[in-house]
């Protein structure tokens, strides 16, 4: 069984007026689809066929002769967590465990909200801002281009893609407006305490 292009949560229109359904018509119906189209093409015929998506992705990282094999399973993992990580009418502040996790780590919610932007919006050229399981402790990473925290041993708790291809169409090239309204309207809390509920 080939890698699948997953159903998205919502509908194309659902993040509307903060994430347009023309940015996710293009974002996912053609840059996510096509990071899986390429994925099964390099992958075909090979010992990673019909591999689990995390499976390939590990085998591939670090291996100087599957570097497009690399780019194109993690874009599809990166891309399938980043439209989980966003909802209608998200965004605002986490609450519970995670809300307490998040001042532990960071001091406050407003800290963790400028370390985050910082760190998105600081990324040269393409990429991803993150929350991430390090170790047991909550970090902010950026990545370049495709790489995804599992491939340095860290657990992925939210993201956001900020290749200008997530926000050009809404955003031009206003970086910090995006992530600013990812931040306040978009995030999916209940996804990303799931996923440190998980990580324990
Ligand atoms: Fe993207």
């Amino acid at each position: 069984m080939a890698v699948q292009l997953p159903n998205l949560p919502y509908a194309e229109n659902a993040l509307e007026p903060h994430y347009s359904a023309k940015t996710i018509s293009f974002h996912y119906g053609k840059h996510h689809k096509a990071y899986v189209d390429n994925l099964n093409k390099l992958t075909s015929g090979t010992l990673l066929d019909g591999k689990p998506l995390e499976e390939i992705i590990m085998a591939a990282a670090g291996d100087a002769t599957r570097v497009g094999m690399f780019n194109n399973s993690a874009q599809v993992w990166n891309h399938t967590f980043f439209w989980n990580c966003m909802k209608p009418a998200g965004g605002g502040r986490p609450t519970g465990e995670l809300a307490k996790r998040i001042d532990q780590a960071f001091g406050s919610y407003e800290k963790f909200a400028e370390q985050f932007k910082t760190a998105a919006v600081g990324r040269f050229g393409s990429g991803w801002g993150w929350l991430a399981l390090d170790g047991g402790a909550l970090k902010i990473v950026s990545t370049a281009n495709a790489d995804t925290p599992m491939a340095s041993k860290q657990t992925a708790l939210l993201t956001v893609d900020v290749w200008e291809h997530a926000y050009y169409l809404d955003y031009q090239n206003r970086r910090p407006d995006f992530v600013q309204a990812f931040l306040d309207h978009l995030v999916n809390w209940d996804f990303v305490a799931g996923n440190l509920g998980k990580a324990k």
